[in-house]
C-alpha cells in the first residue's frame, strides 16, 4: 500500500513533468513560427491549442487518480468524477476561450515591434509569454480538477504543500487550511502541489513544517522588512477564517503578509501586498 507521502511524491513527480514537457514543445513551435502575421497566427493557434489541451487533460486525469488514490487508502470508497468538458476550454479562464488566450504571445510580438523593439527581441518576448500561459493553464487545470475531485470525494478541508523551491509567499500560504469549494490561490510559476485534509489525518502539515524548518526564515524576513520599509501600508483582503496554529506561528515571525486577490480572468491569486498588483502579465496569463 503507498503512504500519503508516496503518493503525493509520485504524483509531483508527474505534475513536474507534464509542466516540463510542456514548457519545452511550447518553445520548440514557437521557435519555428517567424514574424506575427495573420498567417502565422493562425498556424501557431493549430499547433499549440492542441498541445495544451493535450497537456491539460493529462493533469485532469493525474489529480483524478492520485486523489482517488490517496482516498482509498483512507477507505474512502467514492471516486473523484472530474469532467474534464466542464473543468477546462473556456471554463478554465472564467470564460475566455483559449484560442483568444493564445492569440495574445503574437499580440505580444506585434506591440513589441510597434514599441520600436528588434523583431528577434520581440519574438524573443512572447515566446516567454506563450510559454507562462501554456504553464498557467496547467496549473489552472490542477486547481480545478482538485477541487472538483475534493467536493466529489467529500472533504472539508485541504492544504497546499510548497516544494522546496518554492517561493516565500506558497510557504507562507502553506501553514493554511483551504475550504474545499474554495480555489487555492495560485501565483505566476507555482508548483504547489494539494493534499486533502481526513479527519485527523493531515499529510501537509508535517511536510510543510519540515519545509519551514530547512528554510533560512530569518533571510525571508529581512528581506520582507526591507521592502515594507519602501513601500505604504496598503489595505488588503484576508484570506479569511482559515487561519491555524501554523498561520499564527508565521504571524509571529512577520511572515504572515500573504493575501489573496480575485483575478478576473485566473481566480484568486496570492499576492504579497509589498509587491503592486499589475494583472494578468504580472501572473503569466
Ligand atoms: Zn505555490
Amino acid at each position: 500500500m503507498a503512504t500519503p507521502d508516496a503518493l503525493l511524491r509520485a504524483y509531483g513527480r508527474e505534475y513536474d513533468q507534464i509542466r516540463r514537457q510542456l514548457g519545452l514543445t511550447t518553445i520548440r513551435l514557437w521557435r519555428q513560427l517567424g514574424g506575427p502575421t495573420e498567417q502565422n497566427m493562425e498556424r501557431w493557434l493549430s499547433a499549440i491549442l492542441p498541445v495544451v489541451g493535450g497537456a491539460e487533460r493529462a493533469t485532469v486525469t493525474l489529480v483524478s487518480l492520485y486523489l482517488d488514490a490517496l482516498s482509498s487508502e483512507w477507505g474512502i470508497t467514492a471516486s473523484p468524477r472530474v469532467d474534464p468538458d466542464r473543468v477546462l476550454g473556456a471554463g478554465l479562464r472564467a470564460g475566455t476561450p483559449p484560442v483568444e488566450v493564445y492569440q495574445r504571445p503574437i499580440i505580444t510580438v506585434r506591440s513589441q515591434l510597434a514599441d520600436g523593439r528588434s523583431l528577434a527581441e520581440s519574438i524573443r518576448i512572447g515566446g516567454t509569454r506563450a510559454v507562462a500561459t501554456a504553464d498557467t493553464d496547467v496549473m489552472l487545470a490542477h486547481r480545478a480538477t482538485a477541487g472538483d475531485a475534493f467536493e466529489a470525494l467529500g472533504f472539508e478541508y485541504f492544504r497546499r504543500v510548497p516544494t522546496g523551491k518554492s517561493c516565500d509567499l506558497c510557504l507562507a500560504a502553506s501553514t493554511q487550511r483551504y475550504r474545499t469549494g474554495n480555489l487555492m490561490p495560485i501565483h505566476g510559476h507555482c508548483d504547489c502541489r494539494v493534499v486533502p485534509i481526513y479527519e485527523r489525518n493531515d499529510p501537509g502539515q508535517v511536510i510543510n513544517r519540515q519545509l519551514l524548518e530547512q528554510r533560512n526564515v530569518r533571510e525571508a524576513i529581512d528581506d520582507r522588512s526591507r521592502r515594507r520599509a519602501n513601500r505604504p501600508p496598503e489595505t488588503v483582503e484576508r484570506p479569511g477564517s482559515n487561519i491555524d496554529a501554523g498561520r499564527r506561528l508565521l504571524e509571529s515571525l512577520g511572515l504572515s503578509d500573504v493575501t489573496v486577490r480575485q483575478h478576473g480572468e485566473l481566480g484568486p491569486m496570492l499576492v504579497d501586498p509589498t509587491h503592486h498588483f499589475t494583472g494578468p502579465d504580472d501572473l503569466a496569463g
